[in-house]
């Protein structure tokens, strides 16, 4: 095995071979030795070995050789192989003349000629051992660096990794907005910050979509998801360099205004948002609108906490939503009382199941024609601890939001069916009689339902057209394929289907004859003014003669005046309700009634049957 290349220079060929001898007594095969008579043929060489990429660890060079100087040869050698090591035979004597040509070829020795053999091998073998010695220590140079290189990379791979993970920990993956941690931060530094500004506001916007569920519901999450991202750019091109907008997650967004002169600063942005809104936001395969409430709360006390200015705008939001969506509303304290209220009435209504507290009033349906009794409608009544009475009004909508119905809705059929049957056990007058239930949206979704009115109607051992089912329109505006099924099952069962409070909804009044429906029920709004409103009478007729032509019946509800009973009656009108017949009343009064041997309790208007 080679170690590379000697390479011997001199004209005088007798000098190199002998050289050569010397120089392999010296090296034995561990290094190729060649010789070269000229500079031009040594130069060939070299540059033919580092083509190949083959060693050159000495040169040994005469000084005298006729194409050029030796040490003029060396200097050009060692700009090509700087780490070879050369050596110069020369018989100059001259020291000035000795220690330029060392310094202009960077010479490793020079030897004076003729030379001492064991000069000679000595110098060789040192220059061996001091190339080889340099080469190590290029190679360990080389490969430091290239560690050095890896180490650096590795660094700046887990610094990147790890402001990764800290952007990820304070982001939304899918808007990239800053999360609630990153905001409550932020609220936090704004409030510092404004300390020293006794007249600076900050600003929290609590955002809400308003029909971001049924868009994510009817076109699928991967819409939804572009409309977050269309509604996160236009959210940044509301505010100004240094305010935040945040996802909290789902449809809502907060949006932090920071140096405020007054709460009217915040309004305007809230406005420029809202404005926003009214555009159409194009998605890859839908266009669709979406509004939003903002809920404001903007404050100079310095002291707030983040956590209670978020709960604020919420509680803003909240109340923009309940007056109709699409809107701002700023946030004062008494938004607060009434949130803690309701709360505390969700608390109770939780407990009123177990303890209870719910009950059934029921209101009498007469036939107008006859003035005879033909139905119940039955209206939930809570009767709680502290409050007293609790109409319904108060308390149905919570139980709505909180889902709460379904076991009231259950537990409210189960009472009707069961206290008709007990009516009509022991009133025989009572046979035809039809109970009315009031069904919320919610209801009528539960899986459970249709098997809930089967096992409520068993129980009772009632057959189904002892039932009439009150739906309002908002209901039907939320149908869906599956809950007009629902309906028709119900029918099936000989259930009569009402739709309750008809006219006030905004639904089109296509759908009326697609729907298995029964009966409308005229609101009390156009009955109470058609005595003295001419629209509202022809509002009434026109709603008669629809039913009528639809073959659906028709109840009139809020009757309060004699006049009303004469003017639907003349109108065709089937049934009625209202205070003018009875309010509703406590089951065991309906018994009363009922035990009584013709006419109704103190109503002298309507006859039992
Ligand atoms: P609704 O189903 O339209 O019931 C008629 C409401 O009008 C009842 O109020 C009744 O007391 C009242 N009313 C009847 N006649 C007159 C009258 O001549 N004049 C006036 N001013 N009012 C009259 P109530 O019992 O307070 O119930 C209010 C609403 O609460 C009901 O409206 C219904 O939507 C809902 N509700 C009542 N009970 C239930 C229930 O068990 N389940 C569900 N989901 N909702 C119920
Ligand atoms: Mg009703
Ligand atoms: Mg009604």
């Amino acid at each position: 095995m080679s170690f590379g290349n000697i390479i011997c220079i001199d004209d005088d060929r007798g000098i190199l071979v002998s050289l050569r001898d010397q120089l392999t007594s010296v090296v034995g095969n561990e290094y190729q030795i060649e010789l070269a008579e000229s500079g031009e043929e040594a130069l060939e060489m070299i540059e033919e070995f580092l083509e190949d990429s083959e060693e050159i660890p000495l040169v040994i060079c005469d000084q005298n050789i006729p194409d050029i100087q030796g040490s003029e040869l060396l200097k050009q050698i060692h700009q090509i192989c700087p780490h070879t090591r050369k050596i110069l035979l020369t018989g100059e004597t001259n020291p000035d003349a000795l220690i330029q040509a060392i310094n202009l070829a960077n010479l490793y020795r020079y030897i004076p000629k003729p030379w001492d053999k064991t000069d000679l091998s000595l110098t060789v073998k040192e220059a061996l051992r001091s190339y080889r010695q340099d080469q190590q220590l290029v190679e360990q140079n080389r490969q430091l660096r290239l560690i050095n290189q890896q180490l650096q990379q590795e660094i700046e791979e887990r610094e990147l990794a790890q402001s990764q993970l800290v952007h990820d920990a304070l982001h939304d993956a899918l808007t990239g907005l800053p999360n609630r941690t990153l905001l409550m931060e932020r609220i936090h530094q704004a409030l510092k910050r404004r300390r020293q500004e006794s007249e600076a506001f900050i600003a929290i916007l609590f955002i809400d979509l308003d029909r971001f569920k049924s868009i994510n519901d009817s076109l699928g999450h991967a819409v939804g998801d572009q409309l977050l991202i269309q509604i996160t750019e236009r959210l940044q091109s509301c505010i100004r360099e240094g305010d935040t907008v945040a996802r909290l997650g789902g449809d809502e967004f907060i949006v932090l205004l920071d140096g405020l002169f007054c709460t009217q600063d915040a309004v305007v942005i809230a406005e420029r948002i809202l404005h926003k809104f009214e555009i159409a936001f194009h998605l890859e395969t839908h266009t669709v609108f979406s509004g939003a409430s903002i809920g404001i709360v903007a404050t100079d006390n310095k002291q707030a906490e983040g956590s209670a200015l978020i709960r604020d705008a919420d509680i803003a939001m909240y109340q923009a939503k309940n007056s109709g969506k699409s809107r701002y509303v700023i946030f004062d304290s008494t938004m607060y009382t009434q949130r803690v209220e309701l709360l505390e009435l969700e608390q109770d209504l939780r407990l009123a199941l177990e303890r209870h507290e719910l009950s059934l009033y029921y209101q009498p349906i007469v036939e107008l024609e006859t003035c005879q009794l033909k139905g119940l409608e039955a209206l939930i009544r809570w009767h709680h601890p502290v409050r007293g009475m609790i109409a319904p009004n108060h308390f149905i909508p919570l139980a709505e939001d909180t889902g709460l119905i379904v076991p009231i809705g259950k537990r409210i059929l189960e009472i009707a069916c069961r206290q008709l049957s007990q009516l009509k056990r022991e009133f025989p007058k009572a046979q035809d009689i039809k109970v009315s239930i009031n069904l919320a949206c919610k209801q009528l979704k539960d899986d459970d339902f249709v098997g809930a009115i089967d096992h409520a109607l068993k129980e009772a051992q009632l057959p189904g057209h002892s039932l009439r089912l009150e739906i309002t329109e908002t209901t039907l505006m939320d149908s869906s394929e599956a809950m007009v099924n629902i309906l028709r099952q119900l029918r099936q069962r000989g259930i009569e289907i009402s739709l309750d409070d008809f006219g006030t909804g905004y639904s089109s009044l296509s759908y009326l004859p697609r729907l298995p429906l029964d009966t409308l029920k005229i609101d009390q709004s156009f009955v109470r003014a058609m005595g003295h409103e001419k629209e509202d009478l022809e509002i009434v007729r026109t709603i008669i003669a629809l039913a009528h032509t639809l073959n659906m019946n028709v109840i009139a509800e809020g009757i309060e005046l004699a006049s009303n009973v004469q003017q639907l009656t003349t109108l065709g009108c089937d049934l009625g309700q209202g205070y003018f017949f009875s309010k509703p009343m406590h089951f065991d009064d309906i018994r009363t009634l009922f035990s009584e041997p013709s006419l109704g309790l103190n109503m002298r208007s309507f006859t039992v049957v």
